[in-house]
């Protein structure tokens, strides 16, 4: 019979090529050893959805890996959290939380590790900076200038001091975004320079 893998907009069927179980094999090489970039799993988890494109997808409920975003009225993407429940139940909290929210876009990330979703949620925050997220949640790329001071690269002298970081942040010689009260630093392209 034939398979269609099953990693979102994946499109390689069964009759094109080797498959494992479920998944193409690009996007089984990917999944399990993080090669494979020609995968569409790949591209799954290294691009963002441009604004226009998340705030015209349907919504589709899910008991799956997925980062979901609330939009308003006037069409602005206002918050952006990650779940690994019952998007529902989810939802009804950030009601009562007091959002004002009308719409809600989920992207399902069936194939990604705890790990994987958070960086995912973090990136999307560091991109929209939407209105009603306070802070970045723990993940690889984005740091506030607390947590590099704890890192084990500024330890060994390799980077800079904090002030000298706020500065180059805020001067835009290195990529930084402000969320609520907090600068985040893209910590992977400051090491890269490093
Ligand atoms: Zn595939």
């Amino acid at each position: 019979m034939l398979k269609k893998c099953i990693i979102d907009n994946c499109t390689n069927t069964s009759d094109q090529g080797k498959f494992i179980g479920e998944y193409c094999s690009p996007c089984h090489e990917y999944i399990t050893q993080k090669k494979g970039i020609y995968s569409q799993a790949y591209r799954n988890s290294n691009s963002l959805e441009p604004k226009e494109q998340i705030i015209g997808k349907s919504f589709h409920p899910c008991i799956c890996p997925s980062v979901y975003f609330l939009i308003s009225k006037d069409k602005e993407i206002i918050y952006v959290g990650s779940s690994w429940e019952k998007e529902q139940e989810r939802i009804q909290r950030h009601k009562r939380s007091g959002i004002p929210f009308e719409t809600i876009t989920i992207l399902k990330f069936p194939e990604f590790s705890p790990e994987e979703l958070l960086q995912k949620e973090a990136d999307y925050i560091a991109k929209f900076q939407p209105r009603y997220n306070k802070s970045i949640p723990k993940n690889e790329r984005w740091k506030s200038l607390s947590d590099i001071r704890v890192t084990p690269e500024l330890k060994k002298g390799i980077i800079y001091s904090i002030a000298g970081l706020k500065n180059m942040a805020e001067s835009g010689k290195i990529e930084s975004v402000k969320i609520g009260n907090t600068l985040y630093i893209n910590h992977e392209k400051l090491l890269k320079e490093s």
